[in-house]
């Protein structure tokens, strides 16, 4: 059993004024692997604290020197690999392959910042002015529990670059990993209160950071109504947020498309980190004219999808996170039936080789509308929903029609078509036919999905404000 009793403040492992115990489990036993004693309010003030002290140095550091750190806490990040691989499988359930490449983004991000910070310019003369881009002060990052690892190092590592400290709300169901990387970053050595992690319950340490007057920014992936709250939240004190919320990717398949490429393509991108993902595209559009043969592809493609251990490298859906979230994708199983959806493949239930966990058949619903409510809202597991098109102009206008906007995808031989569909398309990003991540595009959503963009250029200059001064 795990216990994890200390929290991170002012470069030192402390044990928290909170006295709170939280359970950690396996999702795919349900067993209780251990236990987190969260911090509290005061342990929140004392982070912000330490790191509005630190901050008058580190805004003054160069970049050579930033860029050191950053490098250090790769090395640091990277070196503990294993470790944090075994956490993410334990405690999240990540299928293997999807965790290696998690844990790998975490140490990345440091040299993504690194190279991002090099080829920055900080200084430019506009007419008569001087204008330097100067860090914003104290930055709180928030993180969900689909990523926790790699959110910490992303965030974190763009904030530093800037110029800002960091005070760091991990979510409370990812300690064991959180563990991980706070002894990794602390073994690289940093300024003490360049950056705190303080483990505790979001309506208690995040709501003191999104609302403490000493907190300059806050950087929160999560869900939409959560961001909405962070959001008036900030708003008092005139905070600066990047918010990236949820999301209900479609995925448009042409009528061009090469069916035996794409619907792989297809099944990956909606199923992707177990379908606990906000860029998954989970709305599949499909031009009536080709609908039979869609569904059969994607039928024979479906029930060949391992669903089960996720240290089983052929396994590629593992479980639910908890209870909680194995009893909403279940839920929302019987909802798509009841309105009116046909279930092609999957269902309620575990799959037949599961007797524990929270395992979910990997499912989809076909013949339906997009106007459902398992068409319009986050399921946020396994669940797939089939919806007919037309025409063109009618398969954009559904992908748009929705209160989100993170990722979209479009699949189609024909690559300046799909370009254009591309062009029309309300989302943050478009993947055409499965093509690779880049880091150092912008990364955030449109609409409902959030506010701002992280990652590259884009996430930099979200933690500077721009001072002209007139000589
Ligand atoms: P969540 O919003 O419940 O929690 C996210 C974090 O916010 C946790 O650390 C939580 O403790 C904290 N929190 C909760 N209440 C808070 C409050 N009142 N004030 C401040 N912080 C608070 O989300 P989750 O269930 O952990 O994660 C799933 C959601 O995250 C999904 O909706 C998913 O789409 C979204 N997500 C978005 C992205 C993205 O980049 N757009 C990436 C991953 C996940």
């Amino acid at each position: 059993m795990r216990d994890i009793h200390q929290i991170y403040i002012d470069g030192a492992f402390v044990t928290p004024h909170g006295a709170e115990r939280f359970d950690l489990f396996n999702p795919s036993t349900e067993d209780v692997i251990g236990s987190v004693r969260l911090g509290d309010v005061e342990d929140a003030r004392a982070a912000i604290s330490a790191a509005k002290r630190a901050f008058p140095m580190w805004s003054q550091t160069t970049k050579a020197q930033r860029i050191a750190v950053l490098r250090r806490f790769h090395d640091a990040v990277a070196a503990r690999f294993d470790d944090q691989v075994a956490a993410i499988v334990e405690e999240y359930g990540a299928p293997v392959g999807r965790v290696e490449w998690m844990a790998r983004m975490a140490a990345t991000a440091f040299l993504e910042a690194a190279e991002t910070l090099e080829a920055y310019d900080f200084d430019q003369t506009i007419g008569r002015a001087e204008v330097r881009m100067t860090p914003l002060g104290v930055v709180a990052a928030i993180t969900p529990w689909n990523s926790n690892a790699s959110f910490i190092c992303g965030k974190m590592a763009t904030a530093i670059a800037a110029g800002c400290t960091v005070v760091i709300k991990p979510s409370e169901m990812s300690a064991i990993q959180t563990q991980v990387i706070s002894e990794a970053l602390h073994a690289a050595g940093a300024p003490a209160g360049l950056f705190n992690i303080v483990t505790g319950r979001g309506d208690v340490v995040g709501a003191e950071f999104a609302s403490h007057p000493d907190v300059a920014k806050v950087t929160f992936t999560g869900s939409t109504a959560v961001g909405k709250s962070i959001l008036r939240a900030a708003a008092e004190t005139m905070k600066r947020v990047t918010l990236e919320l949820g999301g209900k990717g479609p995925q448009i398949i042409l009528d061009d498309a090469d069916l035996e490429a794409a619907i792989p393509i297809v099944v990956a991108s909606g199923f992707m980190n177990s379908g606990q993902a906000c860029v998954a595209g989970t709305r599949i559009l499909v031009p009536e004219t080709r609908m039979d043969e869609v569904l059969a592809r994607l039928k024979t493609e479906v029930e060949a999808v391992r669903a089960g251990d996720p240290s089983d490298p052929a396994v590629s859906v593992g479980p639910m996170v908890s209870r909680k979230q194995w009893d909403r994708v279940q839920s929302y199983i019987r909802l798509g039936q009841d309105e009116g959806a046909t279930l092609l493949v999957g269902g309620e239930g575990r799959p037949d080789d599961r007797r524990r966990g929270w395992f979910v058949r990997p499912t989809v619903l076909s013949g339906a509308t997009n106007a459902m409510r398992t068409a319009r809202e986050e399921i946020f597991g396994p669940v797939l929903t089939v919806i007919g098109y037309r025409t063109e102009d009618e398969a954009i206008a559904i992908a748009n029609d929705t209160s989100y906007g993170l990722q979209s995808y479009v699949l189609s031989s024909d690559t300046d078509r799909a370009r254009r569909v591309a062009s029309r398309l309300e989302a943050g990003r478009v993947v055409i036919n499965g093509a690779p991540h880049e880091p150092l595009a912008p990364f955030g959503g449109f609409k409902q999905s959030g506010v701002g963009r992280e990652r590259g250029v884009f996430g930099l200059e979200a933690h500077l404000e721009p001072k002209a001064v007139l000589v």
